[in-house]
């Protein structure tokens, strides 16, 4: 079933969904189903599976000299997709990203997901590499997510990349973008980066999955700004819990996003990181509630491969 139709199912209940990322390569499903068993008590409808971007790796050659390859440590997303649906009844959305792709690999996935069953898709750009200052599109592929949320649509028209003949059958995907209450980190101001987000809902999408944010004002101040521009499918709110004292640092500078004063004094304040993580449920727990009273369709957690903050979490509010 499509986000979307469950949003409307619920009919103004807020549900509870999360993220997770696939295990690095080598390793095995069963870490994933060790942190989503925990979550299910709380009926998620759907669940995102993250893709991870290319990396260069250096291999050691046995000469002293280092290869350099381009690879992805974490694959392996709609393969995942197809388990967790078939394991635990709920609908899943694969993160489908411009980055490392051509048009015609990413059609041959959309194709995959079609066949599994698998009717929601995020569309992203992804991040520059990490020895990159910026995003450098693939050849042969999209340097936008509005231009891959296009491709997608153009499949739900049956439009595929070089028509042979009439499609058949034209795929359903429902659509999620990326949206950035405190404005992606390259976008010259908010307004600019909006005026990027209603392309992206005009080329197609169907809803927007936000950025994490600690502060519920810059969020209620983002969907506000987002409706006069005439952005009108469902925004759900991504909430990631504090774990450590390191993301005091890290996450304004991987992320470009604010911490609150309070929250910055509170963390600094804990002794250990069993402290701060008690903390950032305790933050989440609040940010949650108020979100939830303002009618937001959707709770949406970041888990970042642990489950046992988001479930202290859920059992507050679902
Ligand atoms: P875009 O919408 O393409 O925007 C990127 C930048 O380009 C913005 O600054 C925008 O304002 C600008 N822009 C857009 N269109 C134009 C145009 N026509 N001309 C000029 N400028 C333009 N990353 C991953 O690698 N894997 C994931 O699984 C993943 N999941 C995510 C899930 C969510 C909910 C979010 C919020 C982010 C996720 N990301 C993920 C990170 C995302 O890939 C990065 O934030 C990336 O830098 C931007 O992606 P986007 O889809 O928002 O890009």
């Amino acid at each position: 079933m499509k986000v979307t139709d469950h949003i409307k199912k619920a009919n103004g209940k807020t549900l509870f969904s999360f993220e997770i990322i696939p295990p690095q390569k080598g390793r095995n499903i069963q870490e994933l189903y060790n942190n989503i068993d925990p979550l299910m008590e709380f009926n998620p409808p759907f669940i995102d599976v993250t893709t991870s971007r290319e990396e260069y790796v250096y291999i050691d050659k046995g000469d002293g000299l280092l290869d350099r390859k381009v690879t992805r440590m974490r694959p392996g997303t709609v393969g995942i997709c197809a388990a967790i649906k078939h394991k635990y009844n709920v609908d899943t959305v694969p993160h489908v990203l411009c980055g490392g792709f051509t048009k015609e690999e990413t059609e041959y996935l959309l194709v995959d997901c079609h066949y599994l069953g698998i009717h929601n898709v995020m569309a992203l750009r992804g991040d520059a590499m990490s020895h990159q200052k910026y995003f450098e599109c693939t050849e042969g592929g999209h340097q936008y997510a509005v231009d891959l949320v296009s491709q997608i649509q153009n499949l739900n028209t049956g439009k595929y990349l070089h028509d042979v003949m009439e499609a058949e059958h034209k795929s359903e995907f429902c659509i999620g973008v990326a949206g950035y209450p405190e404005k992606h980190m390259e976008a010259p101001s908010l307004n600019t980066d909006l005026k990027r987000l209603k392309a992206k809902v005009d080329a197609g999408a169907d809803y927007v999955v936000t950025q994490m944010f600690f502060d519920n004002n810059k969020f209620f101040e983002f969907v506000d700004k987002a409706k006069a521009a005439g952005i009108n499918v469902p925004i759900i709110p991504g909430i990631k819990p504090i774990a450590v004292k390191r993301h005091l640092q890290l996450l304004p500078q991987v992320f470009k996003i604010d911490l609150p004063e309070t929250l910055i004094n509170e963390v600094e304040k804990c002794k250990d990181n069993k402290a701060v993580r008690e903390v950032g449920i305790e933050w989440a727990i609040k940010q949650s509630e108020e979100l939830k009273k303002a009618g937001v369709p959707v709770l949406h957690y970041y888990s970042m491969g642990k489950s046992d903050n988001i479930k202290a979490i859920a059992s507050q509010l679902f």
